[in-house]
């Protein structure tokens, strides 16, 4: 990787090939100087209870950023319990569940906000042995989660395609078929692409980040490895093979403003994805951004999020996002409730779970797989959330349209 500014117009944050690691020097002098870097979206938040919060499925740009923009208590509550309502209506109330196996957190990609960047010394590296994996299959498959998720860091060498390749035939045949494969293994050739979904797997989801190029930019390295285009390219790659394809978008990051966020919401619209997952930007320590004096994050902006996304984008699928139970306990549980119909509990082995720094704030992470599902039943349970066990609980989107 070359030199590289994370920052093109402040020049908030620089990198310098000499300092990466834990020398690093982020911040401007400008930026010393200001106690806190605030995100340009909250800087810009309005009061708007005097406007009348108008939410449709095609819901203006405006209208949007009206919304996001909304502090009265009782219109959000409107709004989320209204996106309820629509998907109950559209999609029925169940929650599916989806086991995340973490296969590697070895990146070839160096993504500002990312712990598992390559250039990030400070993390114990690790891939889980073809073993390791069909163990934690067999639990998701036992357990009745009906899919799992195959998620890692990108990687794009010929011995690691046949791997994966070779983990979805073999985690088909111990299901027999049955379970659900969605693969997270970032941007792939269209071979790549077709191999693993002529292997068995079905649905893939690639974030996009940010719908914003610019903003895609100052988040990630100027450099063909890190194009928002070709990211582009690959959702429709996965569209054109057959895939239920999936992205998604991080709120409240550096930079952001809730016309970015508007954005992101008609984007995801207008490529018609079938699955979102998207979460609140959390910062990590050993990264670019990380090292940004930024605003701590409440899940209120995710959940108008979801709950817009759920009015314009009635029958997709999407996701309660692990990031929101890191900011908030019940964060997942909140999130269907405005909304969201998957739930992805990580069921990667403890040991190797407690190695993934990118993953350590995450409150699964001390429990075992088994730990870990009794809590979220319980606590589904307890709010009435009902689970759609040995269910793929597929995208009504891509099954049945719209
Ligand atoms: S965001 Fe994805 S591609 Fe970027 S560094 Fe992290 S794992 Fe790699």
């Amino acid at each position: 990787m070359t030199d590289s500014k994370l920052s093109t117009q402040t020049n908030i944050v620089t990198e310098s090939k000499s300092s990466y690691g834990r020398n690093m020097e982020f911040l401007s002098d400008s930026d010393k100087n200001s106690e806190t870097i605030t995100n340009s979206f909250t800087d810009s938040i309005k009061t708007t209870s005097e406007r009348k919060m108008s939410v449709t499925n095609d819901c203006t740009k405006e209208e949007l950023v009206a919304c996001l923009e909304e502090r009265d208590s009782q219109k959000i509550d409107e709004l989320l319990q209204s996106a309820y309502k629509v998907k109950a209506e559209n999609i029925g109330k169940k929650v599916y569940l989806r086991g995340v196996i973490e296969l590697s957190n070895i990146c070839t990609k160096n993504c500002y906000f990312c712990g598992i960047r390559q250039l990030n010394s400070n993390i114990d590296r690790y891939e889980l042995t073809e073993e390791q994996v069909i163990e934690a299959s067999r639990f998701a498959w036992e357990s009745g989660y009906g899919s799992l998720i195959l998620k890692a860091g990108e990687r794009c060498s010929k011995r690691y395609l046949n791997k994966v390749t070779k983990l979805i035939k073999s985690i088909k045949e111990i299901s027999g078929g049955m379970i659900g494969i969605t693969l997270s293994l970032g941007e792939q050739s269209k071979e790549s692409y077709r191999e693993w979904f002529d292997a068995g797997a079905h649905r893939y989801l690639l974030r996009i980040e940010s719908s914003n190029p610019d903003l895609y930019a100052r988040i990630h390295p100027k450099n063909t490895h890190h194009s928002w285009d070709r990211r582009v390219q690959a959702i429709m790659d996965l569209k054109d093979i057959g895939f239920q394809t999936g992205t998604g978008v991080m709120i409240g990051m550096p930079y952001q403003t809730t016309s970015d966020l508007a954005d992101d919401l008609l984007f995801m619209k207008n490529i018609g994805v079938h699955m979102v997952g998207m979460g609140p930007y959390l910062k990590h320590p050993d990264t670019p951004m990380g090292k940004l004096i930024t605003e701590n994050q409440t899940l209120d902006l995710s959940l108008k999020m979801v709950a817009l996304l759920r009015h314009m984008m009635p029958k997709i699928n999407i996701a309660a996002t692990t990031s929101m139970q890191v900011i908030d306990p019940f964060g997942r549980e909140r999130a269907v409730l405005a909304g969201a119909n998957i739930i992805m509990p990580n069921i990667t082995p403890s040991v190797i779970k407690s190695r993934n720094k990118n993953i350590e704030k995450m409150p699964e992470v001390k429990d075992d797989a088994s730990e870990s599902k009794s809590k979220l039943e319980n606590s589904l349970a307890r709010m009435g959330i009902e689970i759609g066990w040995n269910e793929w609980g597929d995208s009504k989107a891509f099954t049945q349209g719209g």
